[in-house]
């Protein structure tokens, strides 16, 4: 298929809906989308690896990416601070692969400034109930960092208006069609194509 740029995705959602596992079957279903790995100052879960779940920097690295306008966007999230390394990004894009970023809903509000032309995304757990169980589940969060997480995921989920999709994740495998539907459906839209093909008419 014709294309300039790759398209950018942003996939938010409250904590512990299931984004990183949605994002992981993704990736096996559709090799063509690149996931952009972040920086964070959390420390890593048991299993986490550097480079591949996150870039863990301590506070005056990211810091320092800030100051030198490394980071496309950055949020503050409980106690820590998360960003999306631009470089690979920008670079990505302009070779013509989609890419998709894994973020909270501030992050996302400023990539929406930068990138209008992205795909807006927003899962959503079930049920707030399914949600807390699932990050209960997870067993990785002490009570009081659960309890803030829930308090986050009412506020991020006042701001799905802001969003072009909303993705129930009830199951993963329905999630990842519904994403792989409008991934294809967005690729396809008029606003992306047209002066392609008008350039082909004009040839
Ligand atoms: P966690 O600590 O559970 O890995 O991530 C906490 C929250 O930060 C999640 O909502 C996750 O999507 C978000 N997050 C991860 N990477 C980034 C990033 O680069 N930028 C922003 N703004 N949020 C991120």
């Amino acid at each position: 298929m014709k294309r300039e740029k790759g398209l950018l995705i942003v996939l938010s959602g409250p904590s512990g809906v299931g984004k990183g596992t949605v994002c992981g079957a993704l990736r096996q279903h559709d090799t063509h989308i690149q996931y952009s790995v972040s920086a964070t100052t959390r420390n890593p879960r048991e299993g986490e690896v550097d480079g591949v779940n996150y870039f863990f920097k301590s506070k005056e690295e990211f810091k320092r990416m800030i100051e030198e306008n490394e980071l496309l966007e950055w949020a503050q999230y409980v106690d820590n601070y998360y960003g999306t390394p631009r470089k690979y990004v920008e670079e990505t894009l302009a070779s013509g692969k989609d890419v998709i970023l894994e973020i909270e809903v501030q992050g996302a509000l400023q990539v929406k400034k930068t990138f209008p032309e992205g795909v807006f995304i927003f899962l959503m757990p079930p049920s707030l109930k399914e949600l807390r169980s699932r990050i209960e589940g997870r067993g990785t969060e002490t009570k009081d960092l659960i309890d803030s997480r829930m308090t986050i995921a009412k506020e991020e989920i006042d701001l799905m208006d802001k969003y072009d999709y909303v993705v129930e994740n009830d199951e993963v495998e329905l999630a990842v069609e519904r994403i792989k539907s409008i991934v294809t459906a967005e690729n396809c839209k008029k606003e992306r194509l047209i002066h392609i093909y008008k350039e082909l008419v004009e040839e």
